[in-house]
């Protein structure tokens, strides 16, 4: 706590990174940033899977959560990412401005992520975007027809561990595995006969289209006389990991660090919050999954993010 009282007194957070208001008391512990009251409200509303606000004298924060806003050094190193491209002329929020300018700022700039560097702008549901993003590729060329074409960002290694409790299907076990499905591709795992704790340590690998989903996973019943019974389902947003690797770029120059979280919430199937690192020159994230619609069960991965055209 006196480390993070130490980075709030640094002369750059003395003043709200959205807007410019002095003295600011609350911070998004997943972003990096120290801002003012009146923003925070408007990082609240973009949900915490974007931006996970907490006060900086009433909440309790975790080591990981003040190692994590040290790591990113301040308002002044977290706008240099996301402010980076601003436009010229471009006015940001002023302490009194009104609510809907605050809005529309903080939205473009951490949810659209519009003023990032243009290579590095890959979430987006936007049609606009999509032709800047396919403008920027080196190999899209200058041919507007092909947008609309599946353009991968990267590759999306998963390796899936291990499970624990898992749910019953046959007369006193199950014969499971597990099948990862992103879009339209699908990958699977091996069968393991009769075990409620099965250790697959397999490795599936799956390409990332510009307009990616959450990562979806399955654990099956293997069932040689009738369709495979479901086990439990969970869902995976690729979105941390994929936003913090294109934030901090090639990740082979870079030393063993954490460059972003996916948090455990009550709309995730997280069972603790999932540190996105680097480790040795590579971008790796743990996951540990409560399955959904299932009676028991967890499973847990290990995924790597090698980004494409970096
Ligand atoms: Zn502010």
């Amino acid at each position: 706590m006196a480390k993070l009282k130490a980075l709030l007194q640094k002369r750059e957070n003395r003043i709200c990174a959205d807007c410019g208001a002095p003295d600011p008391k609350w911070a998004s512990a997943n972003i990096g940033v120290f801002i003012c009251v009146k923003c925070s409200g408007v990082h609240r509303s973009l949900g915490t899977h974007i931006s996970k606000v907490m006060s900086v004298t009433l909440d309790k924060w975790t080591d990981d959560d003040i190692n994590f806003m040290i790591e990113v050094g301040g308002n002044s190193q977290a706008n240099a990412i996301y402010e980076a491209f601003l436009p010229k002329g471009y006015s940001k929020p002023h302490p009194d401005s009104a609510q809907e300018e605050r809005q529309n700022f903080i939205k473009s700039k951490y949810e659209l992520q519009e003023f990032l560097q243009p290579s590095l702008r890959i979430v987006s549901n936007y049609p606009s975007d999509v032709g800047k993003q396919a403008a920027s590729t080196p190999h899209s060329g200058s041919s507007k027809s092909e947008i609309g074409m599946v353009e991968f960002i990267g590759i999306l290694n998963v390796k899936v561990i291990g499970g624990t409790k898992l749910a019953v299907r046959d007369m006193y076990s199950s014969d499971p595995y597990v099948v990862l499905t992103l879009g339209q591709q699908k990958a699977q795992t091996s069968v393991i006969k009769r075990n409620l704790n099965p250790v697959w340590n397999e490795e599936l690998k799956l390409s990332v289209p510009q307009e990616y989903g959450p990562l979806k996973l399955q654990v099956l019943d293997h069932d040689m006389v009738s369709k495979d019974d479901v086990m439990g389902e969970a869902e995976i947003d690729l979105q941390p990991m994929i936003n913090a690797a294109a934030a901090y770029g090639d990740p082979e120059h870079l030393g063993d660090m954490q460059i972003g979280r996916w948090l455990k919430s009550a709309d995730n199937a997280l069972t603790t919050d999932s540190a996105v690192m680097i480790t040795g020159g590579k971008v790796k994230q743990e996951v540990s999954l409560k399955l959904q619609r299932t009676e028991s069960g967890e499973v847990t991965l290990e995924m790597q993010w090698i980004a494409l055209n970096m």
